[in-house]
């Protein structure tokens, strides 16, 4: 079971949640929509997602690695 954070809206603070259809995140109060991110827990750069087989792999531009789910720090990002 994936442990859910409570995520805030990075303009106005206020919790947002998950829309299970769409797998992204609106806010309510300022009408926005975010989408979840990773980026490299190295270089902070923002990480190419990549589908394999249902398995879902990043590559960082910047290192030239590939990175595991593991190894990379979410974020959200205003869509
Ligand atoms: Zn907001
Ligand atoms: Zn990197």
């Amino acid at each position: 079971m994936e442990n859910l954070k409570v995520i805030n809206c990075p303009s106005c603070g206020k919790e947002i949640e998950k829309n299970s259809m769409t797998g992204k995140y609106t806010c309510t109060s300022c009408n926005k929509i975010f989408g979840k991110r990773a980026k490299c827990n190295k270089c902070g750069e923002e990480l190419e997602l990549l589908e394999a087989c249902g398995a879902q792999q990043f590559f960082c531009n910047k290192c030239n690695e590939l990175k595991s789910k593991k190894s990379c720090e979410f974020f959200i990002k205003e869509l």
